[in-house]
Formats: structure tokens, sequence, C-alpha cells
């Protein structure tokens, strides 16, 4: 079988990754992956588990343990832990301010490192993270680095927690929660967030997304 091919997107949390992801994964036919809900996945399960998040080894040793099945549903890759399919329980304020550490756990990366890359199996993918771009996919000839300034992102990302119901926090616990995740997952030693040399960067502040999802379409050669 031909493997699939890949569009790469990288950036800060709430840049509006995963909207223009579906968007373009669903125009071109590009299955829709996203790899931070495998962060968070592993995030969700440690804390459930009782594992501290604040030791690496602890979550090194974790990070076998949890059974992830991928699938093909609908435009998208499906994760399925222990025969389901999570939901909210990825997107809590808890999960949000814990994924960060346990993504900085090499033994995690890897793991969820192998996965997305066996994923070309499933037909062509457009992935998003924080290091597809550097470290999964870094010969991908499609690969963006997707940013907004942080107030355009704490309000996007309060706008969806409001609406989904998952949380109200006040704009500025939402813009705190972000900058203290940006900042681990730039500075961390294992694949750390930054733009690629040669991705395209793209600042949505001022764009709207059908806008970001034209930039993106019209650099995609295929
Ligand atoms: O994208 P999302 O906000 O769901 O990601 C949750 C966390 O997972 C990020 O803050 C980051 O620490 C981690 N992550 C990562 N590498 C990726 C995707 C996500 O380290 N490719």
């Amino acid at each position: 079988m031909i493997p699939g091919r890949v569009i790469a997107i990288d950036g800060p949390s709430g840049a509006g990754k995963s909207s223009v992801s579906r968007i373009v994964g669903t125009k071109l036919g590009f299955l829709h992956v996203d790899s931070g809900a495998l962060y968070r996945i592993m995030t969700w399960r440690a804390l459930a588990e009782g594992v501290n998040t604040a030791d690496p080894i602890a979550v090194a040793s974790f990070a076998d343990k949890v059974e992830i099945e991928c699938r093909a549903v609908d435009g998208r890759i499906a994760y399925y832990v222990n025969g389901a399919e999570p939901g909210d329980e990825l997107r809590t304020p808890e999960v949000n301010a814990h994924a960060s550490e346990v993504a900085t756990v090499k033994e995690v990366r890897d793991r969820i490192t192998a996965i997305l890359r066996s994923l070309v199996n499933f037909g062509d993918i457009i992935v998003e993270g924080r290091d597809i771009t550097t470290a999964v996919f870094p010969d991908s000839p499609a690969r963006f680095y997707l940013t907004a300034s942080a107030e355009a992102r704490a309000a996007r990302r309060r706008k969806e927690e409001v609406e989904k119901g998952i949380a109200n926090q006040s704009e500025e616990a939402v813009k705190a929660s972000l900058l203290a995740r940006d900042r681990i997952d730039s500075t961390r030693k294992y694949a750390p967030l930054k733009k690629a040399d040669g991705a395209i960067e793209i600042d949505s502040s001022e764009l709207t997304l059908d806008e970001v999802v034209e930039t993106v379409l019209a650099a995609c050669k295929f």
C-alpha cells in the first residue's frame, strides 16, 4: 500500500489549528488528525490513575499502559480508549493544566510520535500539533506555523469552553493557562514548539477562518 501524503500544521494553543485543519481536510479529502488529543488522553488517564504528572519517571513508566486504538471515522482519525471514544473529559481545565508537563516526557513523545507516523497507512492526513513540522513529519512538503496574539487566542478558547459548557473561566484565567502551556511547550528539551525552517507562517489574529483556510489551500500544491 502506498502511504498517504501529509499536511503538517503547528502552533500555540488557540491559534485556530483545529478549525483550519478540519476544513482544509474536508476540502482536500485528507483525514484530520488532532495530535494534541493523544497527549490529552495520556494526561486524562494518568490523572485518573493517580499518577503524579509532575514526576517524569512515573509518567515515563505509565506511557505504554494506555491502550489507544485509531480508526478513520467521518473524515478524521478517532481514538478509542478501552473501546470508547473520550469526549469533553479531554478538555477540562485540569487536563489543560497538566498536559504540557506530561508532554515533556520522552517516553510519552516517542509513543505518540510512533502512533502519528503509522497513521499514513489510513491515507492522506492533515496533522496538527506542536512538533509535527519539526519532529514527526519534518519532510512533509506542506508545513505551516499558525499563530495569533495571546489575546485573540484566549478569547477564542474561552468562547469554545463556554459554548461547549466545559468551563466558564475569565478571559484572564484562560490567557494565563494558555501562556503557561506555551512556555512549557516552547522550552522543553524534546521536540519544543518552534517554527520549522521552511514552514509557512500565518498570523491569524486579524484574519477570518476562511482567509486562513484559503491561505493554506493556496500553498498546498496537491
Ligand atoms: O493541541 P492541544 O492544546 O490539545 O494540546 C495539548 C498539549 O499537548 C499541548 O499543550 C502540548 O503540551 C501537547 N502537545 C505536544 N505536541 C503535539 C501536540 C500537543 O506536545 N504535537
